[in-house]
């Protein structure tokens, strides 16, 4: 039944809403996102919606997942940084995409959760803390991508892009906010603006503290 469900979200969430690329849809169809939404959840795990997962947060919708993936524009070879783990889903399927990926939960209880999850994501490095700040111990980064809503991209999280790397993140009110791409270019960083979303807050010291 699960195996049907995620076919059909593929298919009617994501591809036909123009994200087709092959191995961005080989990761949504292989990673089980009843997993990772609460026990008596999980047959509302493939609607087209974020979900409850606790602690006052939410996994993010499917597309809005998969559409924040796309924008790293992941190879295969790339360290990524996700700030926000909350149930390890989107790091899940950032393993699929790229060689490592290090993921930060301000939550200790989330984090938690999620480490056991991902235990069967041998690339997936689960860390505790206020990733507003980063993991400098393992940057520099190709991608960054943050699950929660900035007020603006912090300065720390840009300087541990790699020259070429990009840094997905919602900014704007804690309401609401735009997908922001930045990408570095030596010292400089360009942006550009996507489309609207409604992302948690993200707290710390780069967040809304
Ligand atoms: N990516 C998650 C998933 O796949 O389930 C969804 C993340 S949820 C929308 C946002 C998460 O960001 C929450 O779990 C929240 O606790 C976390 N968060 C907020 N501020 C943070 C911070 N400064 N550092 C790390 N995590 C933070």
């Amino acid at each position: 039944m699960f195996e049907t469900l995620r076919k059909q979200m593929v298919e009617k969430q994501i591809r036909a809403r123009g994200l087709t690329a092959p191995q961005l849809l080989a990761a949504f169809e292989s990673v089980p996102r009843h997993c990772f939404v609460p026990d008596e959840d999980r047959s509302a795990a493939y609607g087209d919606n974020p979900m409850p997962i606790g602690f006052g947060q939410t996994i993010s919708q499917p597309y809005v997942v998969a559409l924040m993936t796309d924008l790293l524009q992941l190879r295969g070879d790339e360290i990524v940084l996700e700030v926000g783990t909350g149930s390890g889903y989107q790091a899940a399927i950032l393993s699929r995409l790229a060689k490592e990926v290090h993921t930060i939960e301000f939550i200790p209880q989330l984090a938690e959760r999620a480490r056991k999850l991902l235990q069967d994501y041998p690339n997936v490095f689960c860390h505790v803390g206020d990733g507003s700040l980063g993991w400098p111990d393992a940057a520099p980064y190709d991608g960054i991508i943050v699950t929660a809503a900035a007020p603006k991209a912090p300065q720390t999280l840009l300087d541990q892009l790699k020259d070429g790397g990009r840094l997905v993140i919602p900014v704007g009110m804690t309401q609401f906010q735009f997908l922001e791409v930045w990408t570095r270019r030596e010292a400089e960083f360009e942006y550009e603006r996507n489309v609207n979303v409604a992302f948690v807050p993200l707290r710390g010291q780069g967040g809304w503290n």
